[in-house]
């Protein structure tokens, strides 16, 4: 979903993108927090079916290889 921008579940390609630092406004508690490291999370969900897919954002990827 996160390179080819198609749902896995149901192959719909519309997409909504939603960056983990943007315009959207979120649920605090959607950013992953570990040991007072906050992961920032970006996600995708399909328009058509509504499932989400959710990945921590590439410069955090960094935090987790020393957790
Ligand atoms: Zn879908």
């Amino acid at each position: 979903m996160k390179k080819n921008q198609c749902c896995p579940k149901c192959q719909s390609q519309n997409i909504l993108y939603v960056p983990a630092k943007g315009v959207f406004r979120r649920n605090a508690y959607q950013d992953i927090v570990v040991d007072d490291r906050k992961l920032k999370v970006e996600q995708y969900i399909c328009k058509k079916c509504g499932y989400v897919e959710a990945y921590v954002c590439d410069d955090d990827l960094k935090e987790m290889e020393e957790l």
